[in-house]
């Protein structure tokens, strides 16, 4: 029995669970489908905004939030995209997205800016942002959101948290009971079975398996550092059973997991440009173990 996985709020959820324990911050949302992601971002911040009973989307449909939210006018949540025959994003632009980040929430704990054609910023207005990018003033989330970062300018990338938008993943049960089972392998550190599977199977898995696998290890590390964070979240990202997830989170820390969903995503971009899939897992395999904490083998 598959967790909501698939489940289309799911990620949205996640994403409003983790932003409610931030004050501020940047982020960068990067995938091919823009429309999904700026659907996806709305809905978490209905998860953010709304004050009434919560559905398990997390949030209510009904409530003044949720309906000003759907009428695109909530006045803590400002959307920046090109519009007006514009083809770039202007200083302009960005002078009065400041003017409105310095002003306190009106009716919600936070306020949302979204940039949703971010790589349509020209240089004199990603510069005008990179300070406000930096440090947001507490209570402001930025989102910045963009099909590909290589569009956008080095110095703006590297002030936001990076999160990678996948499409859901499909498959048979039996693709997905394989796939777990090749987790598992990840993670079981005691179970030398499931290791020698691991290391006999990667050897023989397709391009595309490759990268569901590693799709869903970033899943699995993001809902093992919601866990570290102390974030009860309703519906986990990947397929894992919360149990399980609080089980392998123990052996690594906060910082280790961060790290750790980079050399992940890392490794799926190497797959992608063609690298020797088995080399290239296996050199994750023996980072996610280097970075194992040994405070478990000290507890026994
Ligand atoms: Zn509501």
């Amino acid at each position: 029995m598959r967790l909501n996985l698939q489940k289309a709020d799911s990620t949205a959820v996640c994403a409003a669970e983790l932003i409610k324990t931030i004050q501020s911050g940047s982020f960068l949302i990067e995938g091919p489908d823009k429309n999904t992601i700026v659907k996806k971002v709305l809905e978490m911040a209905k998860g953010l905004f709304c004050s009434g009973v919560k559905e398990n989307t997390g949030y209510c449909r009904v409530c003044n939030d949720c309906q000003m939210l759907a009428k695109g006018s909530h006045p803590d949540l400002y959307r920046l995209a090109v519009a007006g025959g514009s083809t770039v994003i202007k200083i302009e632009d960005i002078r009065l997205l400041k003017e409105r980040v310095s002003v306190k929430p009106f009716q919600a704990q936070k306020k949302i800016f979204i940039i949703q054609d971010a790589e349509r910023l020209n240089v004199a207005a990603a510069n005008a942002l990179l300070k406000t990018l930096e440090e947001p003033p507490a209570g402001v989330v930025l989102i910045l959101i963009t099909p590909s970062i290589s569009q956008l300018l080095p110095t703006v990338v590297s002030r936001c948290g990076r999160i990678r938008f996948f499409q859901d993943a499909s498959g048979s049960d039996a693709d997905f009971e394989k796939r777990d089972q090749l987790i598992a392998g990840f993670f079981d550190k005691n179970d030398q079975e499931a290791q020698k599977k691991l290391y006999e199977d990667i050897g023989l898995i397709e391009r595309n398996q490759a990268g569901d696998l590693l799709r869903e290890l970033v899943c699995v590390f993001r809902d093992m550092l919601m866990i570290k964070l102390g974030v009860e979240a309703v519906n986990f990202m990947s397929g894992q059973s919360g149990q399980t997830l609080r089980c392998w989170s123990e052996s690594f820390s906060a910082a280790d997991i961060q790290m750790l969903i980079d050399d992940a995503l890392g490794t799926k971009d190497y797959i992608n440009g063609n690298a020797n899939i088995k080399l290239a897992i296996d050199l994750l395999i023996k980072t996610i173990n280097k970075s194992r904490s040994d405070l478990s083998l000290l507890l026994r």
